[in-house]
């Protein structure tokens, strides 16, 4: 028997052709949608305004299946983190962070990361595979059973957890779309943001294919250092991502702007002429810096720079006219700050038998 269709894989337009094949009319995909994503129903017989025997056919043909939790944590400052069950031994980790005035869901694009970042714990655990649309989504839904249950919501979305998002475009892509479409979660393109460590080719395509917002892991201001600490710049390095950012910029029919993210290493990215240099490799670009003190994992080798290293850090980049801010770091205590999440990978590069 052939497997059935998750419907949770499928966009507006996706659900459109799936009904049109099914000889139904397009407004089952709006009833549909609404019952799914603001009515949390995931039982087709509870769709009573879809009639019976399309809810007979849906059971046959489809399913709307979201993957098990594995567990929760909370950690004392209010960071929930889920680690949620992919089968086979692959898990992977989605994180809710409130602030006063929003919560951002942090989510995962990949079973582990290939490339290897030194800084990243997700980056030494290996790589297992890309997840699916419905794998993504999952995450969103998950998290917004939980939240809205305690009178929480969801205002912003990261690709800021597991994997790079720009390795598994396509999902991804419909994704976001799913993420700003009203029948379904409704977002505003500036709080959904795809953070990638420079995949020159797939910037290109995304700048045309999604209006999301961008944020770019650049953590070094040359390219000696920068093909150490993100080897993918070896490949694309940073000329040619600057170009792509600046392509970005100039694409699509809004403003667009750039988060440049910049994770602060003891001794290794975080001197004052460091900070001079990566002032003068921004200037002309639409772009704002955040600077992420590192989060220690238990393999690592770097250190966490001093807050006053920070600070000059900053500064430097203000005299210049670049608006930086530094991240607080959230969710330490459950590990699930920005480049702790680890679940578990299966690793098929060989990476962690060595
Ligand atoms: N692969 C994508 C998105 C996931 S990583 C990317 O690299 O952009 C999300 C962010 O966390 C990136 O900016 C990444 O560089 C940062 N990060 C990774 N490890 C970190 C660590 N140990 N401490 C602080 N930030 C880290
Ligand atoms: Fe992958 Fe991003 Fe970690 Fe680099 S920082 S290893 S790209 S998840």
């Amino acid at each position: 028997m052939e497997d059935k269709q998750n419907l949770l894989d499928l966009t507006r337009s996706d659900l459109n052709d799936f009904f049109a094949n099914l000889g139904e009319k397009p407004y089952c995909t709006k009833q549909l949608m609404q019952w799914v994503y603001h009515q949390h129903q995931f039982d087709f017989d509870q769709m009573l305004n879809l009639s019976k025997k399309l809810r007979e056919k849906l059971n046959a043909i489809a399913t709307l299946e979201l993957p098990k939790i594995s567990q929760q944590n909370f950690s004392l400052d209010g960071v929930i983190k889920w680690a949620i069950d992919l089968g086979n031994e692959n898990h992977i980790e989605t994180v809710y962070i409130p602030e006063k005035d929003r919560g951002t869901l942090c989510i995962s694009s990949q079973v582990g990361c290939a490339l290897a970042c030194t800084f990243c714990s997700t980056g030494m655990q290996g790589f297992n595979r890309n997840l699916s649309t419905t794998e993504i989504i999952a995450q969103v839904v998950i998290a917004q059973q939980y939240l809205s249950d305690k009178g929480k919501r969801i205002s912003n979305v990261v690709f800021m957890g597991m994997g790079e998002p720009l390795l598994n475009e396509k999902a991804v892509y419909k994704a976001c779309d799913l993420l700003l479409d009203d029948w379904a979660f409704g977002l505003s393109r500036r709080k959904v943001t795809i953070s990638t460590s420079g995949v020159v080719p797939a910037l290109y395509r995304m700048a045309d294919i999604t209006p999301v917002s961008l944020a770019i892991s650049l953590h070094a201001p040359d390219d000696v250092l920068r093909d150490e600490l993100v080897p993918i710049n070896q490949k694309y390095p940073i000329q040619e991502l600057l170009s792509a950012c600046q392509n970005y910029l100039d694409s699509g029919t809004q403003e667009r702007h750039i988060l440049f993210e910049y994770v602060m290493l003891s001794g290794v990215n975080d001197s004052i002429e460091q900070a001079e240099k990566l002032a003068k490799l921004l200037k002309g670009i639409s772009a704002k810096v955040n600077l992420i003190p590192f989060n220690p994992f238990p393999e690592t080798q770097y250190k966490i720079s001093k807050k006053a290293t920070i600070e000059a850090f900053q500064d430097v980049l203000f005299n210049h006219g670049i608006r930086a801010m530094t991240r607080r770091t959230r969710g330490e205590d459950v590990d699930a700050a920005c480049g702790q999440l680890a679940g578990k990978v299966v690793d098929k590069t060989g990476r962690t038998q060595s």
